[in-house]
């Protein structure tokens, strides 16, 4: 299968993703994690993309497209794949659909800006690993609430998180993804589950909606 998750920063469109990884054995690929990890190396691509990122704002569309079509291609992508946080505008989706890709599905998760705003206050990321938590909604596993429950690393609030910058990127989201909602459902594709406040919850509805 090929899907699609579309949603608000801080939605839980990337811990779904997962999960959904997990039980059809295909790639979540998130384009956040790829550019994160490009700012971690100090690659050229990635000392541009860290201010871009830090304020909230998006990357080219040309240089997304670049980098999906070439992770796509890869070979654990041959059966299936999944894709969090692309696209993200209607210049994405349209890359998208030049690279010959049919996607199945497109789950929409919707959460209100209001609760995302309290949610993003909680989120955690490992420092080393990259693994993700919330300090209410999905708490690490580690004793010490401050460690990440797969590796033992610190647990850091990402920049990108800080509440200035969530502001920004639900706005960015408003103006230039929400469209997506429409593009996708105009195709018959869109699948909308209401995120709810357990994850387990969110889990089951995201399952039924793609039937697995
Ligand atoms: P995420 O982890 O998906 O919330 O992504 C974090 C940040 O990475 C976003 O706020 C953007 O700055 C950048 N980013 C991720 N995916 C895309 C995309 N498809 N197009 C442009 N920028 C992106």
């Amino acid at each position: 299968m090929k899907i699609i998750f579309l949603g608000a920063p801080g939605a839980g469109k990337g811990t779904q993703a997962e999960l959904v990884s997990k039980r059809l054995g295909i790639p979540a690929i998130s384009t956040g994690a790829i550019i994160r990890e490009a700012i971690k190396n100090g690659t050229p691509f990635g000392l541009k993309a860290k201010e871009i990122i830090e304020k909230g704002n998006l990357l080219p569309d040309d240089t997304v497209n670049g980098l999906m079509k070439e992770r796509i291609a890869e070979d654990d992508c041959k059966n299936g794949f999944i894709l969090d946080g692309y696209p993200r505008t209607i210049g994405q989706a349209k890359g998208l659909e030049e690279m010959g890709v049919e996607i199945d599905a497109v789950v929409n998760i919707y959460v209100s800006d209001e609760d995302i705003i309290k949610r993003m206050s909680g989120r955690r990321v490992c420092k080393a690993c990259g693994a993700t938590y919330h300090t209410i909604y999905n708490p690490t596993p580690a004793e010490d609430k401050n460690t990440c429950g797969k590796c033992g690393s610190e647990l850091i609030i990402r920049a990108d998180d800080l509440p200035e910058t969530v502001k920004n990127r639900l706005d960015v989201y408003h103006e230039q993804t929400a469209v997506l909602e429409d593009w996708y459902s105009k195709k018959g594709k869109l699948l909308t589950v209401e995120g709810q406040e357990v994850l387990d919850d969110t889990t089951k509805l995201t399952f039924a909606a793609l039937g697995i």
